[in-house]
């Protein structure tokens, strides 16, 4: 190119699938809530990778655990014992509440490993005859990218031409207490939900709902599972999302964040009652907690309490949400509704206006870094390391874009 940087668009274009349709920006390298591309421009990223970056870019010492780590060993599989593997399992359990967790990787392989054990679970201890098993999801869930997983998409876009899909899974509306009791069966084994539906457009439960289905999954012996992938670990400004609720669910999903915006890591987490359907062999992966992968995950959960960006998550998520409804009333009719908890907001964009799309490049070439859900809903999750100061350079910025897609 003029400059004399290589066609890095182009590259990735011509030599990788197509699966994707990324905003043309060039990341080049990143610093807590700041990012540079290949030219030194500066962006500040309200996206975090869908909050997989909650510690912001390269946490000091995120790094220094994972070169402390790389001085002894990364890789050994769960075939033998290690070092750091006990002290993250022992950490996670005192910060979630749960006994037990099985690492793995990516977000997908953990919904995996809750669906396999939900499943067992059904089998052994509630006696559905095997292959029987049947699970609830909710309509416009997003779970990941598996074969098993897009089977139960309400995404079009995610499932034609992909089948065929598994059995063993029935929708409900989410938020409707009536349509769980409407698909439970005898067979159901398990609910699986999002506490707040991200990639459907930052949709809140209704008040009350989660406390009702608490109350009937105990009732009628169905695990309540909980993927808190994208919503756990401060992101709502609370330390998991089911404490908005004042619940307690029967597993855990834990995903992105958990590797410190530095490696996927990942983790299905429940009490021995229910993760011991788990036997040797029955399950596992050759990557799942492994002992790199283990030193950063502990590291990152002690930095989310030694730098309360939990706390930090509730403050400033409040504060951009009320900055956000400023520019709302600013440029109506354009933003629907903002909408979110803690760092998580979508803002809704009336589509007789514009794109979420269009908003989303133009806010790019504007220096801030954010990502459209559906055609219609901007979600911004920024690390929850971000300050009053970028919290307000970003709305800034948005209110400039906003105004000229007003016009
Ligand atoms: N569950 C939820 C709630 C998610 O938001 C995501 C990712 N957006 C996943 C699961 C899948 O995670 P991964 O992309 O790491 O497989």
């Amino acid at each position: 190119t003029a400059a004399g940087i290589p066609d890095y668009i182009g590259q990735e274009a011509r030599f990788g699938a197509r699966n994707y349709a990324p905003v043309p920006v060039v990341v080049d390298r990143a610093l807590d809530c700041l990012v540079w591309d290949v030219e030194g421009r500066e962006y500040i990223d309200m996206m975090s990778a869908y909050s997989a970056v909650s510690h912001g870019h390269l946490h000091p010492r995120l790094v220094a655990a994972a070169q402390r780590q790389l001085a002894r060993v990364a890789v050994t599989s769960r075939a033998y014992y290690g070092t750091t593997l006990g002290p993250f399992l022992e950490k996670l359990s005192e910060v979630t509440g749960f006994e037990r967790a099985l690492p793995m990787n990516t977000g997908a392989e953990a919904v995996e490993t809750a669906i396999k054990c939900a499943r067992r679970w059904g089998h052994r201890v509630k006696g559905i005859v095997d292959g029987r098993q049947q699970i609830l999801v909710a309509r416009g869930n997003f779970h990941g990218r598996t074969s098993t997983i897009i089977g139960f998409s309400s995404e079009a876009g995610y499932r034609v031409g992909f089948g065929p899909f598994a059995d063993g899974f029935q929708h409900f509306d989410f938020g409707d207490m009536e349509s769980i009791k409407a698909a439970a069966t005898a067979d159901t084994c398990a609910v699986l939900i999002e506490p707040i539906q991200g990639e459907a457009g930052v949709l809140l439960p209704p008040p009350g709902f989660f406390l009702q289905l608490r109350v009937w999954c105990t009732e009628n012996n169905v695990l309540l599972i909980d993927d808190e992938v994208q919503a756990g670990l401060g992101r709502t400004g609370k330390w998991f999302a089911f404490e908005h609720e004042g619940i307690r669910p029967d597993a855990l999903i834990l995903g992105k964040a958990l590797g410190g915006g530095l490696l996927p890591v990942s983790a299905f987490v429940a009490d021995a009652a229910v993760m011991d359907v788990f036997t040797p062999n029955s399950h596992g992966s050759t990557f799942g907690g492994n002992a790199l992968a283990a030193a950063v995950a502990l590291e990152g959960l002690r930095v989310l309490e030694d730098e309360k960006l939990v706390e930090r998550s509730a403050e400033l998520g409040a504060y951009l949400i009320a900055r956000l409804r400023e520019v709302q009333a600013e440029v109506r009719p354009l933003i629907r509704d903002v909408r979110g908890r803690g760092l998580w907001v979508g803002v809704d964009i009336d589509p007789a206006c514009t794109t979420a799309r269009d908003l989303v490049e133009r806010l790019a070439a504007a220096g801030v870094l954010s990502k459209e859900t559906h055609d219609t809903v901007i979600r911004f999750a920024p690390p929850l390391t971000i300050s009053h100061e970028l919290v307000d350079r970003a709305v800034e910025t948005f209110r400039r874009v906003a105004h000229e897609s007003h016009r």
